[in-house]
């Protein structure tokens, strides 16, 4: 069945926030980043762009190339905020909407023609999000992912572009293969040598040629590169989280050590966070007591994958949450609201020793294993009242034998009937709507 997929993507999104902010910038060459010359380049605006300004350059070498740029120091939870306020309106508006980054998304609006012209429809809702946002914003409407994203970056800056299906190769071809997304530097370089440039010619190459060369990924481009991708849509609330908890063989009331384990359980989760280059923007801490009792608590944070950002608040909710003296039978933690997305370690601070030391130890694990490193604060045991404690971790996405064990933030059913604990919205850092 032919689909109808749209790519919003909001434009050189961090410096549109902060001209929000500072109307000033408007107009000017802008670069947001860290402000020391070894920061390197987040954003940019086009005004800098010209000037051969890119993301992810040195900001020694943009200073450079547009020595007249003013250069922003980034501000993580400005702009989660407002990317949430998008959200929140195309949540209200999208039947079916996957939120890809935090300035990305796709929405599935198959069927809603027939009521309603789709285009028609989408302009509407880019109309009210720069309307209630005042950030410029783009989008593609075509058949599937690929081809809506790849309208997108042809519809930019502050434009949308609509590809029909008879239309998709006469879109497709005569484009640089670069556009592709999956398409980095390394395979560009690869198929330039081989003489393929445009997506006509890509398209033309055989299939079998383009698995020997690139394997299963070379199958995946050359179904791009012909407007084939049936990559579904994924619902908001059913992107994946990731978490850990623990039930311990007897129960305890050893604080100290639930810290610990708190510290343990997120270190291990913001690594794998790093490993799927992912960020989270929210944190659930959950307790179930000796008589399965069981609360939760969540807050909402700026996007990140660093156990440093992440820890502090684990703590604060576990101490909220725990009411002393109680036994506790099981810990968890989750991550929530996750979207693609690497936080280069360097992007807004002028903290190398920071990023080297993350640097260092991803890589420390990635060779000897997860728990060649870990830090001290997570390895004080938990005192279990009695001993004789061989407690296992428990991996969320593991199956668990007993249904009653069952995390009630799979099962919203089990959640309403079974938990006591308060939704807390004034713990929110502002008013989540998206995907609940
Ligand atoms: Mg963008």
């Amino acid at each position: 069945m032919e689909r109808t997929i749209v790519h919003m993507d909001l434009d050189s999104f961090f410096v549109s926030v902060e001209r929000l902010l500072r109307p000033v910038l408007n107009g000017k060459p802008v670069i947001i980043g860290g402000t020391s010359d070894r920061g390197v380049v987040a954003s940019c605006s086009y005004e800098a762009r010209q000037f051969g300004v890119s993301s992810a350059m040195p900001m020694k070498m943009a200073r450079l190339l547009c020595p007249d740029a003013i250069v922003v120091r980034g501000d993580m939870e400005l702009y989660s905020r407002h990317s949430d306020i998008v959200t929140q309106i195309i949540a209200e508006k999208a039947p079916l909407y996957e939120k890809a980054s935090i300035d990305e998304h796709y929405l599935d609006i198959t069927g809603l023609d027939r009521f309603f012209g789709s285009l028609k429809w989408t302009h509407e809702l880019r109309q009210n999000i720069i309307k209630n946002t005042g950030l410029p914003i783009s989008f593609g409407l075509s058949v599937n992912k690929t081809v809506s994203k790849i309208a997108t970056g042809e519809a930019k800056p502050n434009g949308e572009l609509e590809v029909p299906q008879g239309l998709v190769n006469p879109f497709l071809d005569p484009l640089s293969i670069k556009k592709i997304p999956m398409i980095g530097d390394k395979t560009f370089r690869l198929l330039r040598s081989m003489g393929i440039g445009t997506i006509y010619t890509l398209r033309n190459i055989p299939p079998e040629m383009m698995e020997k060369v690139l394997g299963q990924n070379g199958i995946v481009i050359w179904n791009k590169a012909n407007g084939i991708d049936n990559t579904p849509v994924q619902a908001y609330w059913e992107q994946k989280s990731i978490s850990a908890e623990r039930t311990f063989d007897k129960d305890t009331t050893d604080v100290q050590g639930m810290h610990s384990l708190l510290v343990h359980m997120m270190e291990k989760l913001a690594y794998e966070l790093r490993q799927q280059r992912k960020l989270a923007s929210c944190i659930t801490v959950k307790i179930r007591y000796s008589n399965f009792d069981t609360h939760t608590l969540q807050k909402r944070i700026p996007y990140t994958s660093f156990d440093h950002q992440l820890i502090p608040v684990a703590h604060e909710l576990f101490n909220r949450l725990y009411q002393r003296r109680m036994l506790i039978r099981l810990l968890g933690v989750r991550l929530t609201h996750l979207v693609q997305g690497t936080q280069q370690l360097n992007m807004f601070e002028d903290t190398p020793e920071m990023t080297s030391l993350y640097l260092a130890m991803d890589r420390l694990r990635n060779r000897y294993g997860r728990k060649s490193i870990q830090r001290a604060a997570g390895l004080v045991r938990v005192k279990e009242e009695i001993n004789g404690a061989n407690d296992k971790e428990q991996d969320s996405n593991q199956k668990k034998q007993n249904p009653k064990e069952q995390d009630p933030m799979n099962n919203r059913q089990e959640e309403k009937s079974k938990d006591k604990g308060q939704s807390f919205p004034k713990d929110r850092l502002y008013n989540w709507r998206g995907g609940h």
